[in-house]
């Protein structure tokens, strides 16, 4: 049996996106920028594009613009949110502790130019405290950027709860959609989001390929000069294959959200149940408020790395808590934000899975992830120290 369980990382692309790339490689290739009729052709694209993903966030087409994906969109969106900060004076920014590398080495780097840096806690259910929010705003506060929906443990935060905080307090809110777009309803206007980044390769589009949102009167910081593309804030021919595959991937996981996500619900609260009867182990991330997709559990006394191989040789995709940093194996900042120790992070497994997900690969995965674990603590010192009583367990 075969099953991708990694969508997390990356999906599938869809048989309806790469229709749409195809028809506009055939049929589309002229530069939008051109003013002949191939040229303009390929600008209608373009612009319908637009129009669709705009509609189906709520945005008008003007608040949309084009990047590489997901990094780019977030880099920018904090850049220009330093940059209006640099101009005020105000040089302090929220985040949370389990955010995306794309934002938090970008905030490390506004660090050296003089800004200041809050990060709210996260918790054991992986959520942030509204409480805690609103008190770690100051005068002096330019930002807010905080992800929609964790991309290891999957954790959904009030999102219009923090929009309307923001826009209250008149702070910019900026949120890391890569993983919600595509897989929860989006509308900016209502969640008061100022700022969104969003990436095609996450909901079955192409990879390079995504959007920022920037709210009318947010005037974007260019990371690319050059050309006049996307109104002057993205320079470069646009990637339109990339681009009207992406719209057209949006469409569909935005027609079937309702129905795809009810499927996978009920397989990831069956993969959790199956899952909780092996002993000493722990789901990471509150167990309603996640992404429909999204199942992270942690092992005690065995070592992420060797799970996935074993995995993968039984024909399943996964991923584990840990993070290949400079050659060295760290376990995963998302795990030690929630309050995992060293340890219990390195032994933890993600799957997540998609809309094609069926009962029986479910019963593979779980009786898979059952033999793996069993085998690998079989000759696990850490393990027999624990079961000797030498250590103590922490899961239960
Ligand atoms: C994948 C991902 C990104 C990066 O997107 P790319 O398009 O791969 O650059 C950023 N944030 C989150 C939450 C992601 O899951």
């Amino acid at each position: 049996m075969q099953i991708y369980a990694d969508n997390a990382a990356t999906t599938k692309m869809s048989e309806a996106a790469i229709e749409a790339m195809n028809d506009c490689m055939r049929n589309w290739w002229g530069n939008p920028s051109s003013l002949y009729t191939i040229g303009q052709k390929a600008k209608e694209k373009l612009e319908e594009a637009r129009e669709e993903i705009a509609a189906i966030i709520n945005a008008s087409p003007r608040e949309i613009i084009f990047t590489s994906g997901g990094s780019e969109s977030d880099n920018q969106a904090l850049l220009t949110a330093a940059a209006k900060g640099n101009r005020s004076g105000k040089k302090h920014i929220i985040s949370s502790a389990f955010e995306h590398h794309a934002i938090l080495h970008t905030l490390n780097k506004l660090k050296k130019n003089g800004f200041e840096v809050t990060l709210l806690p996260v918790h054991e259910n992986g959520v942030i405290r509204l409480d805690e929010l609103e008190a770690a705003i100051r005068e002096d506060t330019c930002l807010v950027t905080i992800m929609t929906a964790n991309n290891e443990i999957g954790t959904i935060q009030p999102i219009a709860e923090i929009g309307e905080l923001c826009r209250r307090r008149g702070v910019i809110f900026h949120t890391d959609a890569v993983q919600a777009v595509g897989h929860l309803p989006i509308d900016v206007k209502a969640q008061n989001i100022d700022m969104l980044s969003a990436s095609a390769h996450k909901f079955h589009g192409p990879k390079g390929v995504g959007f920022l949102y920037a709210r009318k009167g947010i005037i974007l910081q260019n990371l690319i000069e050059g050309g006049a593309q996307e109104r002057g804030k993205r320079a470069g021919t646009e990637n339109l294959p990339g681009i009207t595959a992406m719209a057209a991937a949006l469409k569909e996981a935005a027609a079937n959200m309702e129905r795809d996500n009810a499927h996978k619900t009920e397989i990831r609260d069956y993969l959790i149940k199956g899952l909780s009867e092996i002993h000493h182990s722990a789901l990471n991330g509150d167990a309603k408020q996640r992404l429909a997709g999204n199942v992270n559990f942690s092992f005690e006394g065995i070592e992420g790395e060797s799970i996935l191989i074993l995995l993968d040789q039984m024909g399943i995709s996964a991923s584990s808590g840990s993070a290949c940093t400079s050659g060295a194996l760290d376990p995963s900042h998302v795990l030690l934000a929630i309050g995992r120790i060293h340890d219990v992070a390195h032994g933890s497994l993600r799957l997540t899975i998609g809309e094609d997900i069926t009962r029986e690969q479910a019963d593979y995965m779980i009786d898979s992830v059952k033999k793996v674990v069993a085998h690998l603590r079989s000759f696990s010192p850490v393990w027999r120290d624990l079961t000797e009583g030498k250590k103590e367990f922490i899961l239960k």
